[in-house]
């Protein structure tokens, strides 16, 4: 199955939608456009505009096509938790560093500044600044080296810098446990390694996937447990998607085509009035 459309919602009104939820104000270059499907299911959730807990998932590399592919296959656990899925439209070009710095800043590629695969410290306002302005505790959690810790360095937050993507998960889980961070961003990047060696859908990459879903399931299971006294919402956030060279080759992403740009965040929110 091919897209051949792109998705309409820009990667970039993530941001300001994530900062009126946190109850914070926006990175200040972000597109103010807000997702109203988002904003919709807190309220409707919750009965108010905020959450008191944030968990955000990044999980490398999964895009629309990938994930539309094998939605009942490895993706039906992912789909029965989520309450809403949004089709976004990542930032050009689709590399790592490129839209994680556009989701997490609410800003393009020529307004951030990453417009290549490079990872230079962020120099404009991220939702971890905004965060930490207003006085939240924020945890972000990865394996070093990689895109998020080093663009996203020298905030005013706790970075836990692990060796793998199963540390990360369990590291998440426990600082989920402690009750002491307000917000926590956990990034895995197993796909996005395996299409590089193999192709998109490799035993190695369905493999990487299902790791993916097995994680954010272990990380909403300790949401629903330790933070069963508030509000939170938890999200499934992939950066961009991925394709394959040819009918042989290895698999990439970087193209302004369906299957690199168009991507999908689940959202699930625990702890509301329908509980
Ligand atoms: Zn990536």
């Amino acid at each position: 199955m091919k897209e051949k459309e792109f998705n309409k919602i820009p990667l970039t009104r993530f941001a300001s939608t994530i900062a009126d939820i946190s109850g914070t104000e926006k990175p200040k270059q972000a597109d103010e456009t807000r997702v109203d499907e988002i904003l919709s299911l807190v309220k409707t959730k919750t009965g108010k505009n905020t959450v008191d807990k944030l968990l955000i998932f990044n999980p490398d590399a999964i895009g629309e096509e990938f994930f539309k592919r094998y939605e009942t296959k490895i993706f039906s656990p992912l789909t029965e938790r989520a309450d809403l899925q949004v089709k976004f439209l990542t930032a050009v070009p689709p590399k790592t560093p490129v839209c994680f710095a556009t989701m997490f800043t609410g800003a393009s590629p020529e307004v951030h500044g990453i417009r290549h695969y490079e990872k230079p410290v962020l120099k404009i306002d991220t939702l971890f600044d905004a965060w930490a302005r207003a006085g939240k505790k924020v945890a972000l959690v990865s394996k070093g080296g990689q895109s998020i810790p080093r663009i996203f360095a020298e905030r005013n937050i706790d970075y836990f810098i692990t060796s793998c993507d199963a540390e990360s998960v369990e590291k998440g889980i426990e600082l989920i446990a402690s009750d002491k961070y307000d917000i926590i961003e956990v990034y895995n990047q197993e796909y996005d390694d395996m299409l590089h060696v193999t192709h998109p859908r490799s035993y190695f990459c369905l493999r990487a996937a299902k790791h993916y879903v097995n994680s954010y399931v272990k990380l909403y299971d300790a949401v629903k447990t330790y933070w069963k006294d508030y509000t939170s919402l938890i999200t499934f956030s992939p950066d961009h998607g991925a394709h394959r060279i040819g009918k042989i080759f290895l698999g990439t992403h970087g193209s302004e085509i369906p299957s690199d740009m168009n991507i999908v965040h689940f959202f699930s929110v625990l702890g509301g009035n329908d509980e």
